[in-house]
């Protein structure tokens, strides 16, 4: 089973010149001596520029206290695609190998030749681990009826407290399968709960009473089951600071209700951004 820190950083939409870019940085920079030190990125992401932006903010920081995941796009995944896009990904984050690399969804090409693929990424040592993202439970047994030696290590998908439906059944097989699941956009965009609705009020009220905000107390909610992890992204270090504060205690099961009632899961098909 993976072990990495709880919340980590995305990287999507980073800034990608000039003083925001800076900022950026920075706040990588910021969020990596706090803790996040899984950071999550993508060829997909400003056409590789923002792997270049992460090389840059981890340059002088020892490797091995990082954990590094990206993904090759679905339109690159056939075998040798596969390998060639590892390769440029760790040429423009200036590594010798990824923690974790990802088919980013599910492509037109055989899964099993992606899957073949990455594990020989692992055999030459670009990968410690691999994965998928925005799979389904379906997907994700095909992936792994297709791997021989190395383990389906993680499936990253779309988890805020608006899409709540892979606590049904994704989120029970992995964790019985030893797949960590790291749920992405965990505030949700446009549809981050607003102060004035129910559930906004009852996540106001809690964050009061551990002297928290509100946004920690929607990662640490997220993060409360065994083997999930999120990937906030920071563009600003104070945003870095806060996302950071929400590791490290535990929501007493009263508040985990309240939270759970305000927000109910919702089952069907896996959602997506
Ligand atoms: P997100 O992390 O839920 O939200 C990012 C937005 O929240 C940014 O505008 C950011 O602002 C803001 N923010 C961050 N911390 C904040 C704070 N403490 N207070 C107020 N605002 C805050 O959404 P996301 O970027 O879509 O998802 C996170 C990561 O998941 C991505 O960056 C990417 O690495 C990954 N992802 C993966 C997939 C996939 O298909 N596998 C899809 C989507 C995302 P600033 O930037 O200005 O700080």
């Amino acid at each position: 089973m993976l072990t990495l820190p709880r919340i980590g950083q995305g990287t999507w939409d980073v800034p990608e010149s000039g003083a925001r870019m800076q900022e950026a940085i920075d706040a990588l920079r910021t969020g990596i001596a706090l803790g996040m030190t899984h950071i999550d990125t993508a060829e997909m992401y400003g056409n590789g520029r923002a792997e270049e932006i992460v090389g840059e903010a981890v340059s002088g920081i020892p490797r091995d206290s990082l954990f590094v995941t990206s993904k090759v796009l679905p339109g690159n995944a056939t075998y040798d695609g596969t390998i060639a896009a590892c390769e440029r990904s760790l040429k423009r984050l200036r590594m010798d190998y990824l923690d974790l690399y990802l088919l980013h969804w599910p492509s037109r090409f055989p899964l099993k030749d992606t899957m073949r693929a990455l594990e020989q990424l692992v055999r030459d040592g670009k990968a410690r681990a691999i994965g998928v993202s925005n799979f389904d439970l379906d997907d994700v047994r095909e992936a792994q009826s297709y791997l021989q030696n190395v383990p389906l290590a993680c499936n990253q998908v779309l988890y805020h407290l608006r899409e709540r439906g892979i606590e049904t059944r994704l989120i029970p097989y992995c964790t019985s399968n030893g797949i960590a699941v790291v749920g992405y956009t965990p505030f949700g965009r446009s549809r981050f709960p607003r102060p004035s609705s129910r559930g906004g009020a009852v996540l106001e009220q809690i964050a009061a009473k551990y002297g928290k905000t509100v946004r920690q107390i929607v990662l640490n909610f997220l993060t409360r089951m065994p083997h999930v992890y999120t990937i906030p992204k920071a563009s600003r270090s104070e945003h870095a600071r806060e996302n950071a504060g929400a590791a490290g205690w535990d929501l007493e099961q009263a508040d985990i209700d309240a939270i759970d009632e305000a927000f109910p899961v919702e089952d069907g098909p896996l959602a997506t951004i």
